[in-house]
Formats: C-alpha cells, sequence, structure tokens
C-alpha cells in the first residue's frame, strides 16, 4: 500500500467526483496499490477490498474513522471513533476458494464471491430494490436447470438460500457491521460501516486543503500547481508560514 502523492490525491478528487462511491474506492486502491494489475483489482472479494481501504485509510488519513449515530431507541445523537488498525486485525478472512457449485438432480449452480466490479456495477443499477437480483444474476451466472440457463429468480427459495448463505460465509468482511450501545439509554445499535464513503470524505476535506496551498504559494512566488504539490510537506509547511508570517 503506497502513499497517495497529493498530485494524485488531488487528480482523484477532480476524475472521480461525479462518480458513484464503488468507482472512488476503485480508483484509490488502483492509485494506493499499483502492485494489483486493474482485473486483479476488479477481482477482489469485497472483503479484501474492505481490508484494502482500511489500510488505505490508516496510512493516508490516519486510523481513526470518526462516526456519528442517531440512537433510534431514544433520539439520543453521539458521536464515537473507530481505530482503522484495530479493525483491520479482527477482520475475518475472506475464502481462499471464491466460487462454488452446488449439484442436485435437477439443478447445476456454479456460483462466486461478489467482487470489486460488481459493487461498481450495481451502483449504477437505477432501482435499488432490483440491486439485489442483479448481484444474484452477476453472481450464478452459469446456473442451468436440467442442462437450459435459468435466472436466479426462478431458483427454489431453498437453494437461492443456500447460494446466498455461502456468499455471506465465505465473505464475512464483505460487508462491515458495527455495534456500540447508545450512551444514554444502553440500547445496541447495529449500524453498516462504509469504508469507502470514509475514505472519500477524507478525498474532500483534502482536496480544498491543498488547492488553497498551492493558491497561497503561487500567489506569493509563482510556482506552478506541479513544483508546489511536488515539494515535501516538510518544504511547503516552511513556505507557508513564511506566507502567514
Ligand atoms: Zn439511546
Amino acid at each position: 500500500m503506497d502513499t497517495l502523492a497529493d498530485s494524485d490525491l488531488l487528480q482523484l478528487w477532480e476524475s472521480m467526483r461525479q462518480q458513484t462511491l464503488p468507482r472512488r474506492a476503485a480508483a484509490l486502491l488502483a492509485v494506493a496499490a499499483p502492485e494489483l494489475a486493474s482485473g486483479q483489482l476488479a477481482g477482489l472479494s469485497l472483503g479484501e477490498r474492505e481490508r484494502r481501504l482500511l489500510a488505505l485509510h490508516a496510512r493516508n488519513f490516519g486510523a481513526s474513522l470518526p462516526c456519528v449515530a442517531d440512537c433510534p431507541q431514544c433520539g439520543e445523537a453521539f458521536e464515537f471513533e473507530l481505530d482503522a488498525r484495530a479493525l483491520a486485525a479482527g477482520l475475518p478472512e475472506s475464502s481462499a476458494v471464491p466460487t462454488r457449485s452446488i449439484e442436485t438432480p435437477e439443478y447445476h449452480l456454479e456460483m462466486r464471491l461478489p467482487s470489486v466490479a460488481d459493487s461498481i456495477a450495481l451502483a449504477e443499477v437505477d432501482d435499488a430494490r432490483h440491486a439485489y437480483r442483479h448481484l444474484l444474476a452477476r453472481c450464478l451466472a452459469g446456473t442451468t436447470r436440467t442442462g437450459e440457463a435459468v435466472a436466479p429468480e426462478d431458483l427454489p427459495p431453498a437453494l437461492l438460500e443456500e447460494a446466498a448463505g455461502w456468499m455471506e460465509a465465505a465473505d464475512p468482511a464483505a460487508e462491515l457491521m458495527i455495534s456500540m450501545a447508545c450512551p444514554a439509554c444502553e440500547a445496541v445499535l447495529s449500524e453498516p460501516l462504509d469504508l469507502a464513503a470514509f475514505c472519500w470524505a477524507e478525498v474532500e476535506a483534502r482536496a480544498p486543503r491543498l488547492l488553497a496551498e498551492v493558491d497561497a504559494l503561487a500567489s506569493r512566488y509563482g510556482w506552478s500547481e506541479a513544483e508546489i504539490l511536488g515539494m515535501s510537506r516538510a518544504r511547503r509547511d516552511a513556505y507557508l508560514a513564511l506566507v502567514l508570517s
């Protein structure tokens, strides 16, 4: 996992601002983890994506994940912090075997774990109610009934449940949930943790600060954006201190 250069961060902020969160997450990982070929990145399981996003956040934006929650029981709004490194250490592993088949006298199911490419495709489905169906159609693409292709919604519910159960068990970190007790009433809340959103929020917070630095130094010294962003943090801070003094 590399540290994102400031120029890369601004480039991502600019090019991905109209994109969905799964695309933004993939773009961040593509820059921060250049050791992954793009095909490998698209094929990562979602649990593996979460693991890498935690590492990316810890390395580039710090380990602290500031959270806010509203208690559904008493309405109390409260803040708390999660630690990306501790979360990463506790993440359950994704299965090393990302595919499985089920054979019955009538049906043959070929399934695979949802991947980064699936998350991107699903975010572009217009109707969120159909997203799960699209996911199944993608991940159960090789399914047949007496040799003929069959859509997941035409499968017996018990087989579908078995397939969904396997996906969940084989990639338990795909959808991270956090539980915490409300400080006011002690009700236990369970909330999904969207790491793509956390990472993107940091990009959106940092980009205008970087632009302000470029603005301050370019106005004073006439340097180009590339020259300013290419400076070490220490040197840029020293010049900024001079400009402000
Ligand atoms: Zn409460």
